[in-house]
This record gives structure tokens, sequence and C-alpha cells, in this order.
């Protein structure tokens, strides 16, 4: 079983300083950027390849790094990304509580083009042509590959109720972090003495399992040392804490949050700050609301029918992250579906066992036949203590799918500040992984 202390070890190519300098003045707007090869990309060692990476989150931007690093310069890899910076989810919720900014999670791609050779594109890639091998961007641009990787993370479904822009501005879900994220923050400063801030958790699955309940724990932290009198509601999905169950039991019980498993929400007024649920037929009335809404695959994903698990996820191999119903495009991250958790940190992991696997398929070798993966998350509970919880993943033959090493993930035996203090630690290395 993993010790907490060794997470951070299992993250290979860590420890270079981290900037968040955006593009670092790569010409933006769907114009290529290329860079002279660097030490870091082995010359000569006789593969070929062409890979598209669309999306530069977790999972995108690690494979691309990755490929590079372990490809060598034969391995031309195009990194299609709509934003300008990365902005992280990982430890988002602590811009709601003033411990982070949002400009303190922001990730440039300019190591992934100077130091690895990635070519860099900022644009929206809105179709797939898996016969003619090329993908077509929104400005009209179009990228051929001999292998597509997708890593466009999760969309929402539409709430009733939070159809408008208008509507969502004043019902965010910050589940993006973001322009979301900033405003909620500024909508829990606002809220009066004795104020409510009622907030909902999607059924599984969602990106991050321990991530609504450490928001919970996070606001209403908050809210006792600064306001009086504030109620903190969470209503759940699902039957039950989705994660780390003892943890945020304590917590709960700590900032006296009250906790409604099997709550679903039917609508939202906006207007009136009204939030109808499956629980009773009134409303619950409140100050701030946080919808969370049901999760699926990237538009990519769904828009371009490879959605093959309910219409909202992509079915993967998971020794090559081929999809299964679309050969030579990989999914990896919150999008595929597969039975590791949707995390940053597992994003990371699917990203390498998929590289590996690509630069074997260059070479005309079979995919590593036992490829292990870890997952981590460290959640705070109040504002100087966390706990955490892991799981390692090894490939099940039987059953061709990755199972947990040990029979069952394994989690903080209490919230301490030591564990508020290896967070983030854990956090920059994984950052550094994916973006230095
Ligand atoms: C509040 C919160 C806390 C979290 N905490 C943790 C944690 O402690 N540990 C952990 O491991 N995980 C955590 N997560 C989960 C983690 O953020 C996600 O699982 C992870 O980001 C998934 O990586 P990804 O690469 O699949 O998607 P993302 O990181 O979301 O990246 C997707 C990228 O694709 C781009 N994109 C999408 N479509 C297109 C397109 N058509 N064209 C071009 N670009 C496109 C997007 O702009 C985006 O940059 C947390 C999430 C939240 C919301």
């Amino acid at each position: 079983m993993i010790k907490r202390r060794d997470f951070i070890k299992l993250l290979s190519g860590a420890g270079v300083g981290m900037t968040a300098a955006g593009w670092s003045g790569i010409a933006l707007a769907d114009k290529r950027r290329t860079s002279s090869t660097t030490p870091l990309v082995p010359t000569n060692i006789g593969i070929k390849g062409k890979v598209v990476v669309i999306g530069g989150g977790m999972g995108g931007a690690t494979v691309a790094k990755y490929l590079r690093m372990w490809g060598g310069t034969g391995i031309d890899v195009t990194l299609v990304e709509r934003e300008a910076v990365y902005t992280s989810n990982i430890m988002s919720n602590l811009v709601l509580n003033g411990q982070r900014t949002i400009q303190s999670l922001q990730y440039g791609y300019g190591n992934l083009a100077n130091k690895y050779g990635v070519k860099m594109v900022q644009g929206n890639v809105l179709a797939i042509d898996p016969v003619g091998r090329k993908v077509t961007l929104a400005s009209g641009a179009t990228l051929t590959y001999d292998r597509l990787v997708l890593a466009p993370g999760i969309d929402f479904d539409t709430v009733p109720g939070l159809e408008t822009p208008e509507a969502q501005a004043k019902v965010p879900h910050a589940w993006k972090a973001g322009g979301q994220t900033t405003a909620l923050r500024n909508m829990i400063t606002a809220m009066p003495n004795n104020g409510v801030f009622v907030m909902t958790i999607p059924a599984a699955p969602y990106r991050c399992p321990p991530g609504p309940y450490e928001r919970a724990c996070v606001v209403a932290d908050w809210l006792r040392r600064n306001k009086t009198g504030t109620r903190v509601i969470v209503l759940d999905a699902n039957p039950k804490i989705m994660a780390e169950p003892n943890a945020f039991l304590e917590g709960f019980a700590l900032h006296g949050i009250q906790y409604y498993p099997n709550a679903v929400i039917d609508h939202v007024d906006a207007n009136a700050m009204a939030l109808y649920t499956s629980l009773q037929s009134q409303p619950i009335y409140a100050n701030v609301i946080n919808v969370i809404p049901p999760h699926r695959a990237g538009a990519l994903i769904t828009d371009n029918g490879l959605a093959d698990v309910n219409g909202r996820w992509a079915s993967v191999n998971v020794l090559t992250y081929e999809a299964n119903h679309a050969a030579g495009i990989h999914v990896i991250g919150d999008a595929s579906a597969t039975t590791q958790p949707k995390a940053g940190h597992i994003a990371n992991q699917e990203a390498k066992v998929c590289a590996d696997a690509m630069v074997r398929a260059f070479a005309g070798k079979n995919p590593d036949p036992s490829p292990v993966t870890n997952s981590s998350c460290y959640s705070p509970i109040t504002a100087d203590t966390a706990s955490w919880l892991t799981a390692v993943f090894g490939f099940d033959a039987a059953t061709g799918t990755m199972k947990v090493v040990g029979g069952a993930a394994t989690e903080a035996a209490s919230r301490s500040k030591d564990n508020y203090e290896e967070m983030v630690k854990w956090f920059n290395t994984l950052m550094s992984d994916s973006f230095a």
C-alpha cells in the first residue's frame, strides 16, 4: 500500500520552477509555433510520427510533453488549446476562502514549446475526420495527424432555469476554474450575517470525487470565522458522500454543515434565488446558490460521435487509451470512461500510459501489458488542515480494466496541518510535471 509521502515521488520529471507567464509572447489565434530542439528531447531514436493533441489541460499538456521526451524529435507534436493559459481547477476551492487567487493557478505553454518543441496552436477544434485523419478548427484551419489525442475535459448539462448567461452568472457552478470562481468568492464575501449558502452535487461520475465536499468545508469554515449565523446546505444527488466520508463527516460536524443525500435538482429560479429539488415541494431560498450541474465529456467527444458510454463518455482501451470505436484516436482525462476517478492526477497518469503506448506503436511494438497508475487528492477541511485519499491502479487482464491495488483506496487517518503543507508540495510537483 502506498504511503502518502510517496505520492510526490511517483510523479516523474518534476522539480523545475513553474511559471505563470502565459504563452510567453507566442503569437495567438491559430498561429503555430515551433522551437529549436533541446537536450530534453532525444534525437535519432529512429521513430517517426505526427500527433495532434486537443486540449492543453492536465491530460493534454502532459501527453504532449512526454511524447516529445520519450519519442524524440521524430515525433511531431502539435497541441491545440482554446485558451491562452491553463487555469488549474485543483486548489481552486481555495480561491473561495481567499487563500489563493485565480492568477496563482494559471500556467502558460511556453515551457512545452521552448523546452520540448511542442508546436502550440491556440484555437477551438470543432470537427474530427477520422477517415481523412484531420481536425478542423473554428478558424477553418485544418491539421492532419497519424494519431490524435483528445483531452477536452468535461462539459455540463443545462439545469432547468439556468439556460441563459444571466441566470448562470447569478448561480455559478465555478467547476471550471476561472471567472466564475472569482464571482462565487465575491458572492460569498458579500453574504449578510445569518445568510444561507446552498450548493448542489451532481450524480457521479463527476470530476474530482472529494471536490464538492471539500468546497462545502472550505466555504463553511470561512463563513464561520467571518459572518455570524450563516448556514451552509449541501444537496447531494448521490446516496452518500462519494469520497473520504470520515474526513468530510467530521468536517461537516465541525462547521455545522447541513447535508442531504439523494437530493436531485428540479429547477432553479435565479431571479428569486430559489432552488427546487426532489426533497420537498417548497423551494429553498438562499443568498448564494452554487449549482454544480451533471457532467459529460467535452463537446468535442459528444459532437463527434465518440461518446459511446451513455452518450456521455468515450470508452477506451486502458493499455493505450485508444477509443474502442475510433482507430488512431486516443481519449485521456475526464472525457474517457474508465474505472479510475476523474481527477487531474489521474489525467496526468493516463497521459503517460498513452504517450508510452503511442511511442511503442510508432516503433512497431505492443503496449506495456501491465500499466500502473496512481491517484491522489488532498482536501482542505479548514484554512490550515487537510485530509488525503490515494489509490494505486493496476491493469486487470481478466476484465480489461484498471483495478485498485489492494482492493481499496487509502484515506488519511485524520485531517492535519502536516497534510495541508504536503498538499501544497504535491500540487506544485504535479503541475510542474505537466507544464514545466
Ligand atoms: C474544484 C475542483 C477541485 C479539484 N481538485 C482536484 C484535486 O485535488 N486532485 C485532482 O487530481 N483533481 C482535482 N480536480 C479535477 C481536475 O481538475 C480534473 O480532473 C482535470 O483537470 C482533468 O484533466 P483533463 O485534461 O481531462 O481536463 P482539463 O484539465 O479540464 O483540460 C481540458 C482542456 O481542453 C481544452 N479544450 C476543451 N475542448 C477544446 C476544443 N474543442 N478545442 C481546444 N481546446 C479544448 C480546455 O480549454 C481545457 O484547457 C478538481 C476539480 C475541481 C473543479
